[in-house]
């Protein structure tokens, strides 16, 4: 398997496209560490891991938004498995809402978990990377991190921000040995539109239902380990994942 002896930590794993990543990361291989907030969803998917593809996975209950949680949370990967070799920092949350609205609590939360989340990321796992030479940082930003379109200006704001750091972050670290992939999904069916509560957004969303056939998670789980898997002298910088238009 080509990710034997890797130790992977992916947010956002108790759903959707972490949850799809985790389960393709075990499969080839890869040892996992699952963090969010939703403990039971991530012992489920540690369990599932562990019994159906007879890898390994540990849980590390995490608040992305808190910079100690991260900490911690690569703190317990170097405990458990002695090195972190990937960061998937896929958390996020796409609070849809059209900005005469002024959702600024929503805006704020978009903001912690989209952007600060990703840096407590880059934070707590790069300076390991950079002794040992080694790692890779995967940020999934989005498609709507390349075109904003009406009620996804904050969300995109938080997307285009991750694609920067993404884009800034490759080119100081290219030569140091540690990689950095930005992965950018289209429509993607999870939990991820649950959460929206602008009246206006919904109703806008019901007029399009029909329209396109949506990703499924693990259509962005190949993406990434497309990128992790290549020869250590490819840099997998951007991947675009879009469903194809009905
Ligand atoms: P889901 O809602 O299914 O998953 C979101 C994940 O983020 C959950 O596991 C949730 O876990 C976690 N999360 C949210 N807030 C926090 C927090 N404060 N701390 C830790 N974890 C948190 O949606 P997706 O799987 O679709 O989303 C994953 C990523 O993909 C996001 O960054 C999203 O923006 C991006 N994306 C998704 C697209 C789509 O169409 N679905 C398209 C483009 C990008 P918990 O609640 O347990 O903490």
């Amino acid at each position: 398997m080509k990710l034997d002896g890797k130790v992977a930590i992916v947010t956002g794993a108790s759903s959707g496209i972490g949850e799809a990543i985790a389960k393709q990361l075990a499969n080839e291989g890869a040892s996992l560490v699952l963090a969010a907030r939703r403990e039971e969803k991530l012992t489920d998917l540690a369990s599932f891991i562990t019994n159906q593809s007879n890898g390994k996975a540990i849980v590390v209950k995490t608040d992305v938004t808190k910079k100690e949680d991260m900490e911690q949370l690569v703190e317990q990967a170097k405990q458990e498995f002695g090195k972190v070799d990937i960061v998937v920092n896929n958390a996020g949350v796409m609070l849809l809402s059209f900005m005469k609205n002024d959702e600024v609590d929503q805006w704020s939360q978009m903001v912690d978990v989209n952007i600060k989340g990703v840096l407590y990321g880059i934070h707590a796992a790069l300076p390991d990377m950079l002794k040992q030479e080694s790692g890779h940082i995967i940020n999934v930003s989005s498609v709507a991190g390349h075109e904003v379109f009406a009620s996804s200006a904050v969300y995109s704001a938080t997307k285009y921000a991750v694609r920067a750091l993404s884009m800034g972050l490759e080119k100081e670290l290219s030569k140091t040995g540690v990689r950095v992939t930005n992965i950018s999904p289209g429509a993607v069916e999870t939990e991820l539109t649950h959460h929206i509560t602008d009246e206006e957004v919904l109703n806008m969303f019901k007029d399009r239902a029909s329209s396109m056939k949506a990703l499924q998670a693990d259509d962005i789980a190949r993406a990434v380990v497309y990128a992790v898997t290549q020869p250590d002298y490819v840099n997998v910088n951007e991947v675009v994942v879009r469903p194809m238009q009905q």
